[in-house]
């Protein structure tokens, strides 16, 4: 999608801390991080969020957590949690699938 800021990310078009890429996703580390680890995966081709996951796309959502489960590892990197907001209320402020991984911190809830 020509006017969508992770596309351009993940085309090289805009920079970006690059953590890992390969044909189908791009991982890249957040520009305001939530946690001492925070990266984002997202698909390479365009999908707007959770919302819009069907039968002809979601090979991609496995593989996305599949590159997840390997980040990770490599980052050695063994608690984390995976976020996707869908929707303004939500919370997504980018409306390009992506998937936020944190580490590095509590996040129990609640706190303590
Ligand atoms: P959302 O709010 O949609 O769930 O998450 C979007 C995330 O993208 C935010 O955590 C925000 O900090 C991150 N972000 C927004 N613009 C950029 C950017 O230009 N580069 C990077 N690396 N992260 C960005
Ligand atoms: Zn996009």
């Amino acid at each position: 999608m020509s006017d969508c800021l992770f596309c351009k990310i993940a085309a090289g078009e805009i920079p970006s801390n690059k953590v890992y890429e390969d044909e189908l996703v791009y991982a890249f580390y957040d520009i305001d991080p939530q946690a001492p680890t925070h990266f984002l995966v997202i698909p390479k081709a365009h999908i707007g969020s959770c919302g819009e996951i069907s039968p002809e796309n979601s090979a991609v959502v496995a593989h996305a957590f599949e590159v997840i489960a390997q980040v990770t590892k490599d980052l050695g990197v063994t608690d984390f949690r995976v976020v996707s907001n869908c929707g303004e209320q939500a919370g997504q402020s980018v409306h390009h699938l992506h998937f936020h991984v944190l580490a590095g911190r509590d996040m129990t809830w609640p706190p303590g």
